[in-house]
């Protein structure tokens, strides 16, 4: 089948990371250890923050790549199927054999509380072999996009290998990636990741020390996202923070607004090169915003948006 989403652009996003599947059951509460409970509803979605980021940005009309590894199960055929629908450029999808496709075992009760088990499988499979045989994609990309959820050491090889726009979701949130951010043009992260990283609570109030800091550590630039307060950005070469609020909304499922706001980023710098950079922040906080005021992930994402009508 082929994509019924138009591409906006000719610049390459090519996205090195993660793909999974999550299966949620929901119950009235959390079973306790040893226990069965009968839930009401299961839903099986397609996640994996590069993934994610992949579809935010195939969904806004960018001409996405997907680096990364699935399992030989029936996961795997069917992931690469869906990303293909979506007009998403799988020739980097690769199947491993003998391997499950990275899932997420996740119950949510009804107080909101939830358990998750997560398996990566053949994430964990994505080598420096596959950036040898991607190279040439990954050098020709206009962004390259990478989070942690695939080896660290892999998402550096092909940092090192980019001159365009790389971007760095660093989560799930973790220490000892210093070593990547002299090849990162952005380094996005939430509160919980820029608190880890720099050892501060960070927080609205606070955020352009932490900004600040993080640049001093040897980012370009930085990118804090603050849930419905927005975000923050500032770049070494401005030295000035800049803080974009989002607008308020009644939010019904954040799962993944993270993600939407990585992948609206990457597509708006290559669709709006000459916007200024508080602009396409403002766009990707709309753009992320928006995916909260929907239930799902990936289904929660825009298409057909029209970014800058406005000014933010
Ligand atoms: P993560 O999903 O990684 O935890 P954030 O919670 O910082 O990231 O959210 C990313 C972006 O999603 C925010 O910058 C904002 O644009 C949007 N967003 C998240 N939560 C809300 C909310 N409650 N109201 C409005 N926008 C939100």
């Amino acid at each position: 089948m082929q994509s019924q989403l138009a591409k906006s652009t000719s610049s390459k996003i090519v996205v090195i990371g993660s793909c999974s599947v999550d299966f949620t059951a929901y119950a009235p509460r959390l079973a306790k250890p040893g226990e069965t409970l009968h839930g009401y509803k299961f839903i099986t979605s397609y996640g994996g923050k590069g993934a994610n980021q992949c579809v935010a940005a195939a969904k806004l009309g960018g001409n996405a790549y997907m680096i990364c590894r699935v399992g030989d199960d029936q996961w795997g055929q069917q992931y690469k199927q869906y990303l293909k629908e979506l007009g998403v450029d799988v020739s980097h999808t690769n199947i491993t054999p003998n391997v499950t496709t990275g899932i997420a075992q996740i119950s949510v009760a009804d107080n909101g509380e939830n358990q998750i088990i997560i398996v990566p499988g053949a994430n964990n499979n994505l080598s420096t072999s596959d950036i040898e045989q991607s190279k040439e994609v990954i050098k020709q990309a206009d962004v390259l996009i990478g989070q942690l959820e695939t080896p660290f050491l892999t998402t550096l090889e092909a940092f090192k290998l980019n001159n365009g726009i790389k971007i760095l979701n660093a989560a799930p949130a973790r220490t000892g990636i210093e070593e990547i951010f002299p090849f990162c043009t952005i380094l996005c992260v939430n509160e919980t990741e820029a608190s880890i990283l720099t050892d501060l609570e960070v927080n609205v109030t606070n955020a352009a020390i932490a900004l600040k800091k993080l640049v001093d550590i040897g980012c370009e630039s930085v990118v804090i996202t603050l849930g419905q307060q927005g975000a923050v950005y500032l770049s070494k070469r401005d030295q000035q923070p800049i803080h974009v609020p989002c607008k308020n909304v009644k939010p019904v499922d954040t799962t993944g607004a993270g993600d939407a706001f990585v992948g609206a980023l990457a597509t708006f710098l290559v669709t709006h090169k000459d916007y200024p950079m508080h602009q396409i922040i403002g766009a990707a906080c709309e753009v992320a915003t928006i995916s909260v005021t929907k239930i799902g992930t990936q289904t929660s994402y825009p298409t057909n948006f029209k970014a800058f009508t406005k000014e933010y």
